[in-house]
Order: structure tokens, then sequence, then C-alpha cells
């Protein structure tokens, strides 16, 4: 009987394995699909100027809807896009759209709209992404200064590299932000060699600015350390009307979150703009 049991746990196991890696190959094909398709899309979340209230730009966020596996949220298809290596095409696909998306607004009387894309390490390590970008550029007919490219923390781990390519950034005129900052583990004596524009201070910081004072000495910290390397502050995930207080007292430039917008599809993007511009 014990045998048995033992038996039936080991099959037990077994199978479980298999569920995780099953959803892994379903999950690594219908992206494949759904890039080869152009079943994803671009949302875009409204970026505002804390002082005024006008909107600055917006951040591109990608959406997967699989027709069989439903919505896929990027917390789970990014990680598996990167460990794949899809992140490369995927990440080509984003800039082109948001550059495409620019554009359209344009035509319609939106904006110029300023699009801060997220950009993975391994994609801005790749040998022909600068290439690519200025092609993509050239093709669209962007301006390079309505493009922003937000890379998180980690580009620091490989300094040296990453600095050549940060600085043919700079010099194509495209901004460049830290994004989810305060999360990863910054060398701050590198910080200030870095050629950005912009700390993205991560929402994980906002999320307690009231309730929890020492957050928020934290933060007052990181906009003044940001503002005297040369950098301005945005602050991500603003869900209440006392984060955005708190933080456009002490000085954050800009700020986005749920309190001024959720990511919205292109024709949202038109109506918030239009709605801006009656106030
Ligand atoms: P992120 O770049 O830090 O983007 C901000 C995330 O916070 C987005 O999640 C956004 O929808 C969410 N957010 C916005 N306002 C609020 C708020 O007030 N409260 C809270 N709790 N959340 C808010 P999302 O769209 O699920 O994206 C998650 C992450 O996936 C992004 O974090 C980014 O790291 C990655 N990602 C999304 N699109 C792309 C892409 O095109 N390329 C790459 N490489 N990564 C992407
Ligand atoms: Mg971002
Ligand atoms: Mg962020
Ligand atoms: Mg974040």
């Amino acid at each position: 009987l014990a045998k048995d049991l033992g038996g039936n746990r080991f099959q037990f196991y077994t199978p479980m394995l298999d569920g995780v890696a099953f959803r892994k190959i379903q999950l690594e094909t219908a992206l494949r699909r759904a890039l080869a398709k152009e079943q994803l899309l671009l949302h875009y979340q409204p970026q505002l100027d804390l002082e005024n209230g006008r909107m600055r730009g917006v951040e591109a966020l990608l959406r997967w809807n699989d027709p069989e596996l439903g919505i896929i949220p990027p917390c789970e298809f990014i990680p598996l896009a990167e460990e794949t290596g899809l992140i490369l095409p995927l990440g080509k696909w984003v800039i082109k759209e948001a550059c495409r998306q620019h554009i359209e607004w344009l035509k319609a009387g939106i904006g110029p709209v300023k699009i801060a894309v997220n950009v993975s390490v391994r994609q801005i390590e790749e040998e022909d992404f600068i290439q690519y970008l200025k092609q993509v550029l050239t093709d669209t007919g962007v301006s390079p200064s309505y493009l922003e490219i937000e890379i998180t923390e980690s580009i620091m781990q490989n300094i040296d590299q990453s600095m050549v390519i940060l600085h043919e950034l700079k010099a194509i005129g495209v901004e460049l932000s830290i994004d989810d900052f305060g999360k990863g583990y910054s060398s701050l004596s590198y910080l200030k060699h870095l050629p950005i524009h912009h700390l993205k201070i991560d929402k994980s910081f906002v999320e307690d600015i009231i309730a929890h004072p020492t957050q928020g000495s934290i933060v007052k910290a990181i906009i003044a350390m940001g503002h005297s390397l040369g950098f301005s502050v945005i602050a991500e995930g603003i869900e209440e009307e006392d984060q955005f207080k708190f933080l456009a007292e002490h000085g954050c430039e800009m700020g986005q979150g749920y309190y001024f917008s959720q990511p919205l599809p292109p024709e949202g993007i038109q109506a918030f703009y239009m709605k801006m511009l009656n106030v």
C-alpha cells in the first residue's frame, strides 16, 4: 500500500511539472503566431506634467489578447519573450508601431505626442539596434525628440558596453529614462555618468508615500538626487490625489497612473488629449 501511495505521488508530481512546461510552450507558440499575424497591440498611458496638468506624452504598453488563450498580461509574456529571444522581434515591432501611431495621431491633429517605449536590455545590446531605430525614424518620419526609450536599471550590469549604446542613442536625439528606478540595484556612482534625461520612480515607492513616512522620505531623496544629477523625475503608479500632491509639492516634474488615466487604446488618447485641451 505504501508503495502504491508513493507511486501515486510520483505520478501526481510529474504531470504538474509538465503542466508548467506545457503552458510555456503553449504561450511561446501562441506568441510567435500573434507576432506573425500582428495580433498584438499597444495601449498608451498619458504622462502628465504635474505642475500644470498638461499631457507631456504617453507610455506605450504591449497588450496581447489571444483568440484562444484570452488576455495574457505583460508580466507573464514579457519574461517569456526575454527567455526565448522573442523579445527581439517583439521589441522591433513595438518601436515601429509606436512611430506609426505617432504619425497617425499627427495626421488627426493630435500632438505631436511624445511616446515612451520600453526597451529590454537584451534588445538594446543587439548589434543592429541603433541601425534599426534610425531606419524606423527615417521611414516613418518621426522626429527623434518625440521618442523616448525606457530602460531598467539592469542596464548597469554591463555598463561598459551599455555606455557606448546609450551615447549613440543620445546622439540620435531620442530621450532616455531609467524605468522602475529604486527597485533594482543601481550603482549610484555610475548613475551620474549615464547620458540619460529622466529617472522614473518605481510604483512600489509611490504606493506607500502617504501611509509610510519613510517611503515618503525615500521618494523625496530620489527626487533631490535626480535633480542634482541633472535629470528630471517622473513617478509611475499614481493612484490617489494625496500621492499626486505629495509628488508635485516635492518637485517631481511628471507622473502617470490610474489617478489620471489607465493605459488606453489609441482612440482613447485622442479623446483624452482633446479633453485636456479644453480644460
Ligand atoms: P512598466 O514599464 O514599469 O510600466 C508600468 C506598468 O504599471 C504598466 O503595467 C501599467 O499598466 C501599470 N500602471 C500604470 N498606472 C498604474 C497605477 O496607477 N497603479 C498600478 N498598480 N499600476 C499602474 P503593464 O502594462 O502590465 O506592463 C508591465 C511591465 O511590462 C512594464 O512595466 C514593462 O516592464 C513591461 N512591458 C510592457 N510593454 C512592454 C514593451 O513593449 N516592451 C518591453 N520590453 N516591456 C514591456
Ligand atoms: Mg516603462
Ligand atoms: Mg516603470
Ligand atoms: Mg514599474
